[in-house]
């Protein structure tokens, strides 16, 4: 892990741990904490592109590399960040990234690639920081999941199994640590404009020709997306810090009116879809 200040035992407030904090969501958290008085421990792949953002606010915020994906680094950069700072209040799994190919298209170590980024990584940082949250009595852990968490349409199985896995864990992981103080909020963004359509950083499984009308507009469409996504990255971030300080946070939070829509329409179907088959699903039971 490496540093590039000492930390202003001085400074009030949280202490955050955000993971790919170089970009996008990350990035935006992070102002938003700085500008609530808080410090930062911005984890990236590439600590150096955080290094203007440090030179901006002296002793608040501390670059850490950590490639989530590394089971090996997380234990270590949370023991370094708590022998540090003291505490971890706030833990955001943001890091992430986008796969785009239908379910025959995208190979095995695609799928476990992702699920490392989207889910081992998060879920082994969520293990790491609860101890001393639940020895401190309070703290929150924020979970990027995508509107894609919640429903899926084709194309983006792949990458909805990584967000669903997060959710399940993360609907359980908020009962158990209710009692301790502990806030979960899982985040469920539409289209923003962030990093993730551009750049090459949004995957591309291998093309089919079989699945060119069902998956071929979405290989298109979303990085023609990149720089015109209705979605404020700003807005969400501020939007974030007001659920996380409601006196009651929200389990999960919806951010776009694409993502509001989206979820709303998708409740509607599945639950029609389950008072249709309603006397089917109770006509199991053992007489
Ligand atoms: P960005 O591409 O702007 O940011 C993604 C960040 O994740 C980058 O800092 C990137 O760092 C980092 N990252 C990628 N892989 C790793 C890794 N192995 N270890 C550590 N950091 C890594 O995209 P967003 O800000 O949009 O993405 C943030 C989260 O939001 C993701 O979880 C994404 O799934 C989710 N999301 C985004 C939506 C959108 O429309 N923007 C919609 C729904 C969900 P590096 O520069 O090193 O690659």
């Amino acid at each position: 892990m490496t540093t590039t200040h000492t930390p202003d035992r001085e400074s009030s407030g949280r202490v955050w741990l955000i993971t790919g904090a170089s970009s996008g969501f990350g990035q935006a958290l992070a102002e938003v904490a700085l500008g609530a008085g808080d410090t930062v421990v911005a984890a990236a792949r590439r600590p150096a592109l955080l290094d203007a953002l440090a030179a901006a606010h002296p002793g608040r915020v501390f670059p850490v590399a950590l490639d989530v994906t590394d089971q090996a680094q997380i234990g270590a950069v949370v023991a370094e960040v708590l022998r540090q700072h003291g505490r971890i209040d706030v833990l955001v799994n943001n890091a992430g990234r986008g796969l785009v190919g239908a379910v025959e298209e995208t190979t095995e170590q695609e799928l476990r690639d992702l699920m490392d980024l989207h889910f081992f990584g998060p879920a082994a940082l969520t293990r790491a920081v609860l101890p001393q949250m639940r020895s401190q009595g309070s703290g929150a852990v924020v979970q990027m999941s995508s509107m894609g968490g919640r429903f899926s349409f084709a194309g983006v199985g792949g990458y909805s199994a990584t967000k669903f896995a997060l959710e399940g864990l993360s609907e359980a992981l908020a009962l158990e640590v209710a009692p301790f103080g502990i806030k979960v909020l899982i985040v469920e963004p539409g289209s923003f404009r962030t990093g993730f359509a551009g750049g090459g950083a949004l995957q591309q499984s291998a093309a089919l020709p079989a699945y060119e009308e069902t998956v071929g507009p979405v290989r298109e469409v979303l990085p023609s997306s990149d720089g015109k996504q209705p979605g404020d990255p700003a807005k969400a971030a501020a939007a974030i810090l007001a659920a996380l300080e409601a006196d009651r946070t929200p389990l999960r939070l919806a951010l776009g009116s694409d993502a509001a829509d989206a979820i709303l329409a998708n409740f509607e179907t599945s639950r029609q879809e389950a008072l249709d088959w309603e006397p089917v699903s109770r006509s199991t039971d053992f007489d």
